[in-house]
């Protein structure tokens, strides 16, 4: 049975070839983000005071002490610090402050009874499903009025609102999985510690909302199996992914930065988006000139207009070239969709003459209404629908 973690699934979601180098290629990077770096040390010193907790309440400064050797000896050259103006020693503070925090408020660790500690999981999805699915639960716990609670530390700096927690699949997915492999946990709590803010959120499922999860997992799932394309998907997380070497969006930028900088005009890539950029830049610069120059064109088209009307002239001489000014009356018919479209179309329908102007063809009507072609009381009530404007034309004759 093919088992499906809730980060494989994610992985998926957020990039389906990050997905394929890790879990279809199984290409094994050392590289990680401090972030998640430092989720681990928390997690351990978590996991240590809680194991210690059934002999004795470990000292916080014990417990910084672990957490700083722990840091020390796991600490490696590919912990990648995406914020440059930061340190490791800025996250490592910022750990023992998480610490802390959690210390104080949860001192002295007696809020029910500890059932498992990074607590392996793996399950069916549902009854009779082809997929399994599987996890680490941080802790779990039995509360002192009986319902199991699975407890998930996140030392992430963003800050979820209850919504997004009560739709969270992790600790969805977890409920499903204590559900399953003990029934008699009937009643489940769902508990985040969001140490960043030093706030505890809770959330519950109901029976509905798991069923609804199991669904949109087993679909997930399902298209997980069925992919073959695996593509690339760039976004804000890219910044943490160790695959840029492979990626075919990244690759090249990888290339290119491991030359000195005097040299990536040699590279053939540059070479061609550096002339592409070029062009690109200058057609940009080109365009907004012919934009202004026809605005220019459209102001003086309006003053030769006037002029013409003025002097009663057609054309207008200049020092070598004429302006040639026709006006001409035209017959507008109302906009396509309005009231007075359709009235006019069933005027039209009724006179009979709907086909020589089928469709309403603005330029067929106009000619027929220019020639007079119907009976006087026909246009009359035609007329009331249509208006008259002119239109003029500007040509320039360049024969001096
Ligand atoms: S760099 Fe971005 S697009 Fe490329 S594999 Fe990694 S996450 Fe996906």
């Amino acid at each position: 049975m093919p088992e499906y973690s809730i980060s494989q699934l994610a992985t998926f979601e957020e990039c389906a070839l990050q997905y394929r180098f890790i879990y279809v290629d199984r290409i094994k990077r050392y590289e990680e983000g401090v972030e998640a770096f430092l989720g681990k040390r928390f997690h351990e010193a978590m996991e240590w005071l809680y194991r210690e907790r059934a002999f004795r309440i470990v000292p916080l400064e014990e417990l910084l002490a672990y957490y700083e050797k722990a840091w020390a000896e796991k600490w490696h050259a590919e912990v990648k610090i995406n914020q440059k103006e930061r340190t490791g020693d800025d996250y490592k503070l910022l750990g023992r402050r998480f610490i802390e925090d959690y210390y104080k408020r949860h001192h002295p660790f007696d809020e029910g009874r500890v059932l498992g500690l990074e607590r392996y999981i793996r399950f069916p999805l549902a009854e009779g499903s082809r997929y399994g699915c599987k996890g680490i639960i941080d802790r779990l716990m039995l509360a002192p009025d009986g319902p199991f609670e699975i407890h998930d530390y996140k030392t992430g700096s963003s800050l979820p609102d209850q919504a997004e927690l009560d739709e969270d699949r992790q600790l969805g997915l977890y409920q499903i999985g204590v559900q399953t492999l003990w029934p008699e946990a009937k009643e489940v709590r769902l508990i985040w510690h969001l140490v960043a803010f030093d706030l505890e959120m809770r959330s519950r499922r109901t029976p509905e909302a798991l069923e609804g999860l199991k669904a949109e997992i087993a679909g997930l799932i399902d298209r997980i199996e069925a992919e073959r394309e695996f593509a690339p998907h760039e976004s804000a997380l890219c910044n943490w992914c160790p695959y840029w070497d492979l990626c075919p969006v990244k690759k090249h930028l990888v290339k290119v930065g491991a030359l000195p900088r005097d040299r990536w005009k040699d590279e053939p890539g540059v070479a061609i988006v550096d002339a592409y950029a070029e062009r690109w830049r200058k057609k940009r610069e080109l365009e907004a000139e012919v934009k202004a120059v026809e605005g220019e064109l459209d102001e003086i088209k309006d003053a030769a207009i006037a002029f013409a009307e003025k002097e009663g002239v057609q054309v207008i001489a200049g020092t070598d070239a004429r302006l040639r000014v026709t006006g001409k009356d035209r017959i507008t018919a109302p906009g396509k969709g309005s009231e007075e479209r359709q009235a006019l179309e069933l005027e039209l329908r009724a006179a009979g003459v709907w086909d020589e102007v089928a469709m309403l063809d603005a330029p067929a009507l106009e000619k027929a209404v220019a020639e007079g072609r119907w009976a006087g009381d026909i246009l009359d009530r035609i007329k009331a629908y249509v208006s008259t404007e002119k239109r003029y034309t500007v040509t320039l004759k360049e024969d001096f």
